[in-house]
């Protein structure tokens, strides 16, 4: 086990410390400067069981992805990105089971070599699966649930130190309950995931979708492609770009005209912040290209997004879809200053009790913000209000700033979630201070 701390590790360890003690220990964008310095990092089950153990308070730590501070801990910080292995591929099965620390840039590139691919990824691969799944993170496709509903089995390290398996075909009752688990049930050491056969992917960006076409035309364009996303900046009364992802080999290939309602077929690459190089993104033009190297925005090994950057992001009901855009669409003098791109997406819906698209197929409308909280945060409450009518709920990784009490009325099955997790915690080793106020608190 590694202990990056400085208060309390041995000589070993001293020039780990040091870095540690010099260098703040902050999210992936730097907006957030963890409550600790004490990080630890386990390399096998047992070394977790050591950690929860002996810890009062214990936070599992992914690859730090999240904006907002539902990965802190004041105490204890827990990684097991050292535990990155695929432990078993079961092909007739269909499923693989993980080590929670893989990332999908990790993972994908295995699956895809075996013959085998998973039914949908983010918009970038750096992410950790078991960090990822407790956030309900999503891609898009309004056919494609959100990563965490490939989940068929969950093992997790519990509050005594116990290890728990729980699985969709024999706990039926609580498995959806802890698969968005928000870290709060237990430390995730392995998952399994649904896999299908290997697939190709074809991509195709369009640049300035009239908005007038896409209020007319939304559920044509989301059918269009096995995953869609719609890119703008809320000005001129256009999408930006169409980025649309069409599978090979599922009968329904896209036809990729130059024209597309309205919008025209870009004939080079792009990143969808315009002024950013597409080197960083997977490749389009149509070039077919393995499902893990098209699905997400973002090439593995090269910056995702734009690095400096804050997040947020709502989801409301797909039927509201057109609704909410023009919401949002009517506050664009004052989003636009603050924001670098918006990105519009469709998810099915699924049956996880925290899920943002529990029991609602829905569109997530996103902003990816310029790096300036005071601003962003003085926005964020009208953008709620204006959404307010389509009961929106905020990506649990993301920067929101509804109340407690609007949240929770958004999950119906919240107070099961938080009786499962005291089963598993019943003293609040998981929870942080992002958890008590906004689930454990009702
Ligand atoms: C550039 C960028 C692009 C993004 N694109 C998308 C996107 O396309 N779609 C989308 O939905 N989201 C997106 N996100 C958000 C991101 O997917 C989520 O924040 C996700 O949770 C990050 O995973 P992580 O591994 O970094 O987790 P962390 O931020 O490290 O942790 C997230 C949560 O998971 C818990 N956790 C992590 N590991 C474990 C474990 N082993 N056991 C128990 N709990 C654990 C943590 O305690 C915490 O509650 C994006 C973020 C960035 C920075």
């Amino acid at each position: 086990m590694r202990l990056l701390s400085a208060t309390v590790a041995g000589p070993i360890l001293a020039p780990l410390c040091a870095l540690a003690e010099k260098q703040k220990l902050t999210n992936w964008a730097g907006n957030l400067t963890y409550g600790t310095k004490r990080l630890q990092e386990a390399a096998s089950i047992e070394e977790i069981r050591s950690v929860v153990r002996s810890e009062k308070k214990v936070k599992a730590l992914g690859t730090r992805h999240c904006f907002n501070s539902i990965a802190d801990s004041r105490e204890n910080l827990l990684s097991i990105l050292p535990m990155h292995g695929v432990v078993a591929l079961d092909a007739d099965g269909h499923t693989v089971t993980v080590d929670a620390g893989i990332t999908y840039g990790q993972l994908c590139p295995q699956l895809d070599s075996k013959g085998f691919a998973l039914h949908n990824l983010a918009s970038l691969p750096h992410i950790s699966v078991a960090g990822a799944c407790s956030t309900a993170t999503h891609g898009s496709g309004e056919r494609n649930g959100n990563l965490a509903t490939a989940v068929s089995a969950i093992e997790f390290v519990t509050a005594s130190g116990e290890v728990v398996k729980l699985s969709r075909k024999s706990d039926g009752e609580v498995f959806p309950g802890a698969v968005v688990g928000l870290g709060a049930l237990g430390v995730i050491t392995r998952l399994t995931l649904d896999i299908q056969p290997t697939y190709s992917v074809r991509q195709f960006v369009y640049e300035n979708l009239p908005l007038s076409q896409m209020k007319d035309h939304f559920d044509e364009i989301q059918a269009s492609g096995y995953s869609v996303s719609l890119f703008t900046d809320w000005q001129k009364q256009r999408i930006n770009e169409l980025w649309i992802k069409s599978r090979a080999g599922d009968g329904e290939a896209f036809a990729s005209p130059q024209e597309f309602f309205g919008a025209r077929l870009a004939t080079r690459n792009l990143h969808p912040i315009a002024e950013l190089s597409a080197e960083n993104c997977t490749e389009q033009m149509g070039v077919p290209g393995p499902w893990y190297d098209r699905l997400p925005h973002f090439r593995m090994g090269f910056m995702p997004s734009a690095g400096k950057e804050l997040q947020s992001e709502y989801f409301v009901p797909r039927r509201n879809a057109i609704d909410a855009i023009l919401a949002v669409e009517r506050l664009r003098d004052q989003v636009s200053p603050h924001l670098l791109i918006s990105e519009i997406r469709t998810i099915a819906a699924d049956d996880l009790w925290m899920s943002t698209c529990y029991r609602q197929p829905s569109v997530a409308i996103h902003f990816t913000w310029k790096q300036d909280w005071p601003a962003v945060r003085r926005l964020l409450p009208i953008i709620e209000r204006e959404l307010g009518p389509f009961q929106p709920r905020p990506h649990w990784g993301k920067l929101f700033t509804m109340s407690p009490r609007q949240l929770q009325s958004r999950y119906e099955k919240l107070t099961d979630f938080t009786q499962l997790a005291r089963k598993y915690d019943p003293t609040g080793k998981f929870r942080n201070a992002f958890l008590n106020s906004n689930v454990f608190a009702h």
